[in-house]
């Protein structure tokens, strides 16, 4: 007899992969499904890094999220026995006029968050690469840092499989029809059976429900850049570098220290044109190899003639104002809707897929601000 899941969950990206795993550890039956296998090259999370840090403004609540998530990417690296958190350090470069910085020493301190308040001379002195003449402090965070991303993804999943949970590897096709879903059907003709579906289908899901979410969740194209530093040069790497931050910056920079011989890591956060993930050719422009150069040449000019060693070409999966989605399929009680990870998601698979466990399976009240009913269609990014 076909096998019925108690929850299947589409999408093997970071937040699947940490949904499946909270609801297997409460005791579910869980399978994943991914079109392109976790982790790949088309999908958010199949970068090769990606920030964790806690400051996020005045906004508590992502900052408690990425706290409460630090400690369970810990407990992963011990699982999995390879390197996922490089504790390097996260650098806000800030000036007078940042109130976004300033209410986050607030957050910190309610939140017993670690930090260091630094002065001009003392980040030119610490860290002399960086040539930034309108920032005037900065804040520190000396324990966050960067997590190996597609690897963690990898091998979270595969750890998922070793007990019992399958990575099935099928397109979904979209769900039809209302009232309660019992399976889903794959391109390939198959079907997959189960009690609860979790679409954690990233910047496809406007894809995948069209009807529901295209005006609601935009997939903008976002390149970055590795650059090559001299041979036998530490200063780009830690403890010499941190990830640093500038939002002050009209291009919103930021970069990531050297990591296993990648080269240094830059990129600009401002949201690119809207993509489509499948056919997307991942090749940057040589516009913006120009616009890299320029800005290196003003700011970190040691890097300014250095060699490019990769580009990527991902895509973040905007909601209007940055605020994930997490809610029920209005005309389907047992779906589930989770995305929106909006350039910040990474760091907050653990918290997600506790979240989630908690809402669906236990009946926690959910949080309004990742409701179906607060997004809007226009773009007006609050949450960075
Ligand atoms: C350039 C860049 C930099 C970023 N930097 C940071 C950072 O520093 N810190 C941070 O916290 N976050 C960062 N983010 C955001 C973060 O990476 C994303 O929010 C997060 O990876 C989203 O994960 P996801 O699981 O929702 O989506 P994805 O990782 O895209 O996963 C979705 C999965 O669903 C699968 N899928 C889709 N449709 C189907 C279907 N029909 N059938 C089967 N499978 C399907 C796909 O194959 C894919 O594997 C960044 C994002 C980008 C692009």
């Amino acid at each position: 007899m076909k096998k019925t899941y108690d929850f299947v969950v589409i999408g093997a990206g970071v937040f699947g992969a940490w949904i499946a795993r909270s609801l297997h550890q409460a005791g579910e039956e869980v399978a994943l499904v991914d079109a392109y296998g976790p982790g790949n090259s088309r999908s958010s999370s199949g970068g090769e890094t990606r920030v964790i840090r806690m400051g996020y403004g005045p906004d508590e609540l992502y900052a408690r999220w990425a706290q409460q998530s630090l400690p369970l990417w810990e407990e992963l690296e011990l699982q999995v026995d390879s390197e996922l958190l490089h504790r390097t350090g996260v650098l806000w470069l800030s000036n007078d006029t940042d109130e976004y910085s300033k209410s986050m020493l607030e957050v910190f301190r309610r939140n017993r968050v670690h930090y260091q308040q630094l002065d001009a001379a003392a980040i030119r002195q610490r860290y002399p690469e960086l040539k930034f003449d309108d920032v005037t402090w900065g804040l520190l965070e000396p324990e966050s840092g960067l997590l190996m991303a597609r690897r963690a993804v990898r091998l979270l999943v595969f750890q998922l499989e070793k007990s019992g949970v399958p990575c099935i590897h099928a397109h979904t096709l979209s769900p039809e029809g209302a009232g309660e879903l019992r399976d889903i059907k794959t391109a390939a003709g198959e079907s997959i059976s189960g009690g609860h579906f979790v679409f954690a289908c990233g910047p496809w899901l406007p894809k995948v429900f069209p009807a529901l979410l295209k005006d609601l969740i935009f997939p903008t194209r976002q390149e970055i850049f590795f650059l090559g530093p001299p041979p036998g040069d530490n200063s780009f790497r830690p403890p010499r570098m941190p990830v640093w931050l500038n939002h002050q910056h009209p291009q919103i920079p930021y970069a990531l220290p050297e990591i296993e011989g990648h080269g240094y890591k830059i990129a600009f956060d401002q949201h690119g044109p809207v993509i489509d993930p499948d056919s997307e050719e991942r090749v940057v422009s040589t516009e913006s190899i120009a616009r890299l150069r320029a800005f290196l040449g003003k700011h970190v000019p040691r890097l300014a003639k250095s060699p490019i060693l990769e580009t990527r070409v991902c895509q973040y999966e905007n909601t209007w104002n940055g605020d994930f989605l997490i809610d029920q399929h209005p005309d389907f009680k047992n779906v589930w809707l989770v995305g929106g990870g909006s350039g910040h998601g990474f760091k907050h698979g653990p918290a997600i897929g506790a979240y989630v466990t908690d809402v669906v399976l236990r009946g926690a009240a959910p949080e309004k601000r990742f409701l179906l009913a607060s997004k809007q269609t226009v773009q007006a990014r609050a949450v960075y």
